[in-house]
């Protein structure tokens, strides 16, 4: 069976279970089930004091099916730890001696500063575009408009502490200046440590020019050693493939487990606008870009790339899944490993597609919540604001929040407004990770079919689904 329908299998049986383990593990549900053991267990449990069960009578039963929903979460997320681990175990490896091996093979240096060019160009106006679809679609939609008030201060009660450390981290972040010199690492030792993927590209490509400017005979054993390190992390991205329908079921659970189920309920129009808007982004416009600059066709292209799109929904984290999207683009898709390792990884970087798109919606409806107007003067504030906070931000879960910070503030918009939507947070997390990696892959089959390497037809796809 394929990979891609092997993770579906997973997803769909982690749905299944994380629903079953919402309602088992909650003490609401023992307790209004009338069953007080339990309950209390689940209750200390939570506060993570460690409980002992108490013994005998009725409640032994549901106390037995507390405690095994309970396993179920702690195992799975252990599980789904372990994996997220081997991704970054990878992801630092894989940029740094692929990138070596790409940039040290070109024969004309000019080649990068075009393709750097066109790859940031690139990733900049399809964040506006993305931006922009979601401006207009909460426009036109209203998800904020009459919004109950109790409603949005029960909401925003509820998440204010987490809220408040998101603005916290959003406070801390650095000027646009220091952004831009981050990308030069101080020590590129360091980098590799602190897993600075802009930093090490940079460290990657100027390693990779050097090779091309020393004699021959003295660079050929260096490129070699990197080359066959290249194909060890292959090896290694292969096996986490192999686990990962796996390890997406482990996700999975662990997401649905948790989730406050009826928080969705009351920002159902919310989340709507902002999954309609990422779906057109996935499925309509990204499409339409491929069919006008290269010869990739639709269904080929989502089965190419469908298990990197797997593994963002499942892991939020569009830095974890870099490996996987690499992967994807350069032996599934067919785009060339020096274009694959140096477009991927700024992209999963730089580009948040669906972050910005759901900063654009979120903004709006926070403004609607609050019946503040916006005007197309500080919307057109937003779309410039997004575009530039998605370079400086870290492609971890979650970041998007804070970035949304900024883009309040740009605008003089109420902060409150995210405490009222940080319920349902994790779940479009999930959506717009798969947004950002499928903009990262649209745009590098863009580039390599620019330069004439993309292997469209002649790709070796059943490399990784074997
Ligand atoms: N989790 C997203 C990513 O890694 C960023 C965000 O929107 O929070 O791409």
């Amino acid at each position: 069976m394929a990979l891609h329908w092997k993770i579906l299998i997973g997803l769909a049986a982690g749905v299944v279970v994380g629903l079953a383990v919402n309602v088992l593990w909650t003490a609401e549900t023992w307790s209004s089930l009338g069953v007080e053991d339990a309950a209390a267990f689940l209750s200390e449990e939570a506060g993570l004091r460690g409980a002992s069960l108490a013994e005998g009578g009725a409640n032994a039963d549901a106390g037995f099916i507390a405690h095994a929903a309970l396993f179920v979460r702690h195992a799975t997320e252990f599980v789904g730890d372990l994996f997220m681990r081997g991704l970054r175990f990878i992801a630092v490896p894989i940029v740094l001696f692929s990138l070596i091996v790409g940039v040290s093979s070109l024969k004309d240096l000019s080649k990068l500063g075009r393709i750097g060019g066109k790859t940031i160009a690139i990733y900049l106006v399809t964040t506006a575009v993305a931006i922009s679809v979601g401006l207009v679609l909460a426009n036109v939609i209203g998800p904020g408009a009459g919004f109950p008030e109790e409603l949005r201060e029960q909401l925003a009660g509820e998440q204010a502490e987490a809220a408040a450390a998101s603005i916290g981290n959003a406070e801390n972040r650095p000027s646009p200046w220091n952004v831009a010199l981050d990308v030069v690492p101080g020590n590129p030792f360091a980098a590799l440590a602190e897993t600075e993927m802009l930093q090490v590209v940079f460290a990657a490509v100027v390693i990779g020019i050097g090779l091309t400017l020393i004699p021959r005979e003295k660079a050929a054993p260096v490129i070699a050693f990197f080359d066959a390190m290249t194909d060890v992390i292959i090896m290694i991205v292969h096996g986490v493939l192999a686990i990962a329908p796996y390890a997406v079921f482990a996700l999975i659970v662990v997401v649905l487990a948790d989730l406050g189920i009826d928080v969705l309920g009351s920002l159902v129009k919310y989340v709507v606008t902002v999954v309609l808007g990422l779906v057109l982004m996935i499925f309509v416009i990204y499409p339409l870009v491929l069919r006008l600059f290269t010869r990739v066709r639709y269904l080929e292209f989502f089965k190419a790339i469908s298990p990197a799109q797997l593994l963002a929904f499942s892991s939020s984290s569009s830095g974890a899944t870099l490996p996987v999207t690499m992967e994807c683009c350069e032996e599934r898709l067919g785009a060339s490993e020096e274009i694959t390792s140096f477009v991927v990884p700024i992209g999963a970087t730089i580009n948040m597609d669906g972050t910005a798109l759901y900063q654009g919606v979120a903004a709006v409806f926070i403004a609607q919540m609050y019946a503040l107007d916006l005007t197309i003067g500080q919307q057109l504030q937003i779309v410039l604001t997004a575009t530039l906070a998605s370079i400086g931000t870290a492609a971890v879960p979650g970041v998007g929040i804070v970035m949304l910070v900024i883009v309040l503030q740009s605008v003089g918009l109420p902060l409150e407004g995210i405490a009222v939507i940080l319920g349902v947070d994790r779940i479009l997390d999930m959506c717009r990770t798969t947004c950002n990696v499928t903009g990262d892959c649209m745009v590098c089959a863009v580039v390599a079919s620019g330069e004439g390497a993309l292997r469209v037809g002649e790709r070796q796809s059943d490399v990784a689904t074997s």
